[in-house]
């Protein structure tokens, strides 16, 4: 047993000190960005903030919306090709699989070429384990000019092996979702913008990025994810409960449930009935059902959203969303 004694930190540890900006109004801040992957050799535009691959939340109907605001959305895994061929827009969506047949990945990403689909989620729960890594390389071999984001990881080393392995960018975050229980029911997890932190520092250093997951509770935590370092951060609970992300029939029945809705993590329960027939019986579910009231179009979240990440650029003087890491201090609260 060994213990690293030296403080890590989460979300609510820390806050951002203000500094002397030049900036005379929010409406200057720049949220786009460009970032040339290393693998897939293609750039990527836009405003960085990623809907999260989860049923509740990366639907068809979100990606449609976050794009007209030209920020991205990780496709639920679970859509149909048809489904997948009659909704995607390339540019703003990346396509979820998990450990699968490569086949299967071939298959999708050929019938997607007409919707110029080129960005592959690999999402996996553990992203620590030798298959996974194993098949990145795979999947790269594959799909060398595809863009691949990977994870779950939240360690520097485990972020250079999955970005040698070939992805373009590391899925960062084990514990901090909303709809997370692994912490509970494991004792695994890493206080998330230390691993924000570590994790951008090591893929920096091989021109690799990260996608902060999980623990953004509201959008000064977007702002602290990306003062940390973080190049994409991804949401769950904060984009759930909106129009484009519920299903009809949840819309339906919007008056009986007296516009409260659930959204649920996909290791839980709820979502393994719906999609393995059930929780195994070796394993727990490691996830939890949340219930938060309808909040309408996503239009007004993700305004929200952006406005405070452009006036926390604008406390500490940075003039675009890229400098706001190399101008945050973060001071620790007591
Ligand atoms: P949030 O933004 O809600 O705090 O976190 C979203 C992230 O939580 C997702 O992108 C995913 O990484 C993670 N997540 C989603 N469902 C589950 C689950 O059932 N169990 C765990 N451990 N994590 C989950």
């Amino acid at each position: 047993m060994r213990i690293e004694a030296d403080r890590k930190l989460d979300f609510d540890d820390v806050l951002i000190r203000p500094k002397r900006s030049r900036l005379k109004s929010r409406a200057e801040v720049d949220l786009n960005r460009t970032f040339k992957m290393p693998h897939a050799g293609v750039e990527i535009s836009g405003v960085p903030v990623i809907a999260a691959n989860m049923d509740t939340v990366g639907t068809l109907g979100m990606a449609a919306a976050l794009a007209g605001h030209r920020m991205f959305t990780a496709l639920d895994k679970h859509y149909t090709t048809e489904e997948l061929q009659a909704g995607v827009r390339g540019d703003f969506s990346f396509i979820t699989f998990g450990i699968e047949d490569l086949k299967k990945i071939d298959a999708v990403m050929a019938a997607l070429e007409r919707n110029r689909a080129d960005k592959i989620c690999l999402d996996v729960a553990n992203g620590y384990t030798e298959a996974f890594v194993e098949f990145i390389g795979e999947v790269r071999a594959h799909h060398p000019d595809k863009v691949i984001m990977a994870g779950n990881v939240t360690t520097a080393d485990m972020t250079e092996a999955l970005i040698l392995a070939g992805a373009d960018i590391v899925k960062v975050g084990i514990g901090p979702g909303s709809a997370c229980m692994t912490r509970a029911m494991t004792g695994v997890g890493y206080p998330q913008i230390s691993a924000i932190i570590e994790c951008a520092d090591a893929a920096h250093g091989l021109s690799g990025m990260i996608c902060a997951d999980g623990g953004c509770k509201m959008p000064g935590d977007v702002a602290k994810a990306f003062g940390a370092g973080a190049d994409f951060v991804m949401l769950g609970g904060m984009l759930a409960g909106h129009t484009e992300s519920l299903s009809d029939e949840q819309l339906k029945n919007l008056d009986k449930t007296d516009n409260i809705v659930e959204y649920y993590g996909m290791s839980s329960e709820t979502a393994m009935n719906k999609y393995s027939g059930g929780v195994a019986k070796h394993r727990a579910s490691e996830g939890r059902v949340v219930r938060i009231p309808y909040r309408g179009d996503v239009a007004h979240t993700v305004q929200d959203i952006l406005g405070g990440i452009r006036s926390a650029c604008t406390y500490v003087g940075a003039p675009s969303l890229k400098q706001l890491s190399k101008r945050t201090t973060f001071v620790v609260k007591n």
